[in-house]
């Protein structure tokens, strides 16, 4: 047993320059911190992040008076756990808060101590993160989702999908498959700019080419991935996150032009450019209330990984929803959107019971905290989507990955993609 002394808690900033919780836990002899991260396409069914609605001196979004609750009231009722009993300390938050969207604390107050107790754990214990989940021995690394073009709420480019990414489906290793992404990424970067358009790059790393339609940018990723030696659907494939809560009125959806069309014909287009594109994985093609469209999906494509990220919000109740409905065969892992480190846990464990893949996922407002690389592998997750090769809060999670894979040496292998 390790008792928690202290929890201490400041304001940072995100890579949005937003401010955010870093939290700290304290035994006698250690220290763990952790950051917690922000989204901007959030899902309505998300646990709540708390903010500083009225003070006008951070234009409303400072979280000083979540790090002041995490300084008192949680600080106070984490003395003295043990900091091994990760599940318990995760029930006392949630019923210190009490609601069901975690409303009085906030999730990002909770999550972020949550993260720096499962860190502390794993130092005290002096074992490496990602050996203190669920798997405990034959670790496999996840394929990297780069996402490579960004658009919707992401950019301001117009793109009507939020987020292109590619995937090396082929690669032998992690350091293998990073290898593919850095070569397709940087002759995705000479095309563009031949183009005459700007290499600047979004949210999340990935390039925001002043274009507005899908299927330019995924000509610009084919011949990238051509121009590579690569081919396209074989070695590496094209994975979309449409994000389509921000595509949705009234029953039609703007996915495909700027033009709202019914579902029927959402699907026709997303078949055409399945087919054209050969393109592996759709996350969010519908928006987050329509069950009904995204079980017709599932019907009328095949050999598709079909994601829920808006539609599942890291939630069991959502997801038992979704596996009876039939409405997806993938789930995005976001810690965050349900704000404790066990009940990530637990919906992570029960999406692979019933088959689903599991897909751990950074948020567009992120940090240089490494928390999901060592996630995703010490859950034996097959994918995990942190960003492009741009921007440090991105690259670092890939760093982590390439240290985890090089310190399992030749143990490590890679996760099935197929
Ligand atoms: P978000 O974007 O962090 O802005 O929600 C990531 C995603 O939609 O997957
Ligand atoms: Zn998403």
């Amino acid at each position: 047993m390790s008792k928690i002394i202290k929890v201490k808690a400041r304001q940072v900033f995100d890579s949005r320059g937003n401010p955010t919780i870093e939290a700290e836990v304290f035994t006698k002899n250690n220290s763990a911190l952790a950051i917690c991260p922000s989204g901007a396409s959030t899902g309505t069914y998300e646990a709540f992040e708390k903010r500083d609605k009225n003070n006008k001196r951070y234009l409303g979004k400072s979280v000083l008076n979540a790090v002041n609750l995490i300084n008192t009231k949680i600080s106070k009722k984490l003395k003295g756990q043990n900091v091994h009993d990760q599940e318990r300390i995760d029930t006392l938050l949630i019923n210190l808060d009490g609601t069901r969207q975690k409303i009085r604390l906030g999730a990002n107050s909770i999550l972020a101590v949550s993260m720096a107790v499962k860190k502390l754990s794993a130092s005290v214990k002096k074992l490496p993160l990602f050996k203190t989940f669920l798997v405990k021995n034959n670790f496999k690394l996840p394929y990297p989702l780069m996402n490579i073009i960004n658009g919707g709420a992401h950019a301001n480019n117009g793109l009507r999908i939020q987020e292109f990414m590619i995937r090396p489906d082929r690669a032998k290793n992690f350091s293998d498959a990073m290898r593919i992404c850095y070569v397709v990424i940087k002759n995705l970067s000479k095309i563009i700019k031949n183009k005459g358009l700007s290499t600047s790059v979004g949210d999340e790393g990935g390039f925001a080419p002043m274009i507005s339609s899908n299927n330019q940018a995924l000509d610009l990723i084919v011949s990238a991935i051509k121009k590579s030696g690569f081919v396209n659907g074989r070695d590496v494939s094209i994975c979309l996150d449409v994000a389509a809560n921000e595509l949705y009125k009234k029953g039609k959806y703007s996915i495909h032009s700027k033009s709202f069309i019914s579902v029927e014909k959402s699907i026709k287009e997303f078949n055409k450019i399945i087919t054209k594109y050969k393109i592996k994985s759709i996350e969010d093609p519908f928006a987050e209330n329509d069950w009904i469209s995204w079980n017709k999906l599932m019907k009328n494509t095949s050999k598709v990984q079909i994601v829920g990220d808006d539609l599942y919000v890291t939630n069991l109740e959502r997801l038992k929803k979704g596996f009876l409905n039939i409405s997806s065969n993938a789930i995005l892992i976001k810690l965050n959107q349900i704000g404790t480190v066990s009940e990530t846990l637990e919906v992570i464990k029960f999406a692979q019971i019933i088959g689903f893949k599991t897909i751990i996922s950074h948020r567009s407002g992120d940090s240089e905290d490494t928390f999901i690389a060592d996630l995703a592998v010490g859950t034996n997750s097959d994918q995990i989507k942190t960003g492009s090769l741009a921007r440090s809060e991105r690259v670092a999670k890939y760093n982590q990955l390439l240290r985890i894979e090089e310190g399992l040496g030749k143990k490590a292998r890679m996760n099935k993609i197929h």
